[in-house]
Formats: structure tokens, C-alpha cells, sequence
């Protein structure tokens, strides 16, 4: 297990203002109580069966807030806002927030999921959609509380085409911010630095947290 407080130096070293996301889905909720101690509260699962496994499992650490940051199957959708996260990270599109406005019975803080490198094996809005999809969530679906975007980087082994995807999705993050958009989610083990430097204001670790 990593020593969190050093990572955290670093982190805050490139930018005082970034928010650190512990992602768990590989690992058993003793790791999650193991970064507990050493002072995380974020926690992110990827599949909504697991994070209630560990919600469960976790019931007395009542201040892990849990974000949600994997693809969410419409069948998964009642399950999810029976746990009310602290945060979706991953909504993938207008129809998907739809369903999931309707079954809210609270508000449901949201980050918009969008697809920059345009890649087939990812969800996420097309950076030209991005926009008018944010506007119309926005309008249409009032228990979904949008606070910003999250992305993943370019699955490439071309630090440009990462750097690339990373600026255009800051970009709809900026034009963004008039609408309220505060949260900026973009960077993982491999590429948290770079995503910091344009303009992530969240990262979300996994694996470098368990080495
Ligand atoms: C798994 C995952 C991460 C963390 O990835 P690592 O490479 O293990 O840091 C971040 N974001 C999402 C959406 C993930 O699915």
C-alpha cells in the first residue's frame, strides 16, 4: 500500500486545488479501510453491484463518500439510487440521465462522461455533442444536479494524442463553467500528472495506490 500522505504532497505540488478519488474496484473494502486510516474518504467503484457490496460492507465508515464512475446499465439504475452516491461520474448520455431523473427521488450530483479520443470502447458523449448535451440534462431532468465533466485520456502509447484528449475536454469543461460546471474529472494512474497540468481538478487512482 502506498504512503497516501506523500502521493497527496505531490498531488497538491502541482495543484493545491485537486480533489483525489481512490478507486477500489480491484481491491477488497480492507484496502478501502487501510486508506481510511491514512485519511481518504473518496472511493470510486466502477460497477454498481460491487459498490454496494462495499457500501455494505463499510456501513460504520459513514463519511466514505462513494462516486460511481462505470458504465450503468439501465437494469442497475434502481440499485444505484437506493445508494445514493455522492457522486455519478459517469453519465453517458441524455437518454441515460433521463432514466435516471426519473427514478430519483433526491437530487443526484452528476458529472457528464465524455469520449474526446472518439474511441469505440468507451462511453461518453462526443466532444461535439458534449455541450448542447450538457444544456439539455440541465433543463430536462431537474434531480440531476450536473457539476462538471469527467474523462478518461486517450488509450495511447503517444503522450500527445493523451495530452490532446485532455485539452479538448478541459476546453468543454471552460465553456462550461458559466453553466455552473465546477468539477473537471480527467486523469488515472498513468497519466494523473499530465492531466493535472491541463486543468483536471480531479483525479480518480487506482493502481498506484496498491503497489
Ligand atoms: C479503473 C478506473 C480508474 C483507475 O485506473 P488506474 O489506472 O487503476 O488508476 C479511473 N477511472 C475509471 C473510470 C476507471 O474505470
Amino acid at each position: 500500500m502506498i504512503n497516501l500522505q506523500k502521493l497527496i504532497d505531490e498531488i497538491k505540488s502541482l495543484n493545491e486545488k485537486v480533489a483525489l478519488v481512490a478507486v477500489s474496484k480491484n481491491v477488497t473494502s480492507n484496502e478501502v479501510k487501510e486508506l481510511y486510516s491514512q485519511g481518504q474518504r473518496i472511493f470510486g467503484e466502477n460497477r454498481v453491484q460491487e459498490l454496494g457490496k462495499k457500501n455494505a460492507e463499510l456501513s460504520d465508515f459513514d463519511d466514505i463518500k462513494w462516486h460511481m464512475i462505470g458504465r450503468l446499465q439501465n437494469n442497475k439504475i434502481n440499485q444505484l439510487v437506493s445508494l445514493r452516491p455522492a457522486l455519478w461520474q459517469s453519465c453517458d448520455s441524455f437518454e441515460r440521465a433521463y432514466e435516471v431523473n426519473k427514478r430519483l427521488n433526491f437530487k443526484l450530483e452528476t458529472l457528464l462522461q465524455i469520449n474526446s479520443a472518439n474511441e469505440d470502447t468507451k462511453q461518453g458523449v462526443t466532444i461535439e455533442s458534449a455541450g448542447e448535451i450538457y444544456l439539455r440534462i440541465k433543463e430536462e431532468c431537474p434531480n440531476i444536479i450536473l457539476k462538471g465533466i469527467m474523462s478518461i485520456g486517450a488509450h495511447s502509447d503517444d503522450i500527445r494524442d493523451i495530452q490532446k484528449s485532455f485539452e479538448k475536454s478541459y476546453k468543454i469543461f471552460e465553456s462550461l463553467n458559466a453553466h455552473g460546471a465546477k468539477i473537471c474529472s480527467m486523469g488515472m494512474s498513468s497519466d494523473f500528472r499530465l492531466a493535472v497540468k491541463c486543468g483536471s481538478n480531479m483525479i480518480r487512482l487506482g493502481s498506484l495506490l496498491y503497489i
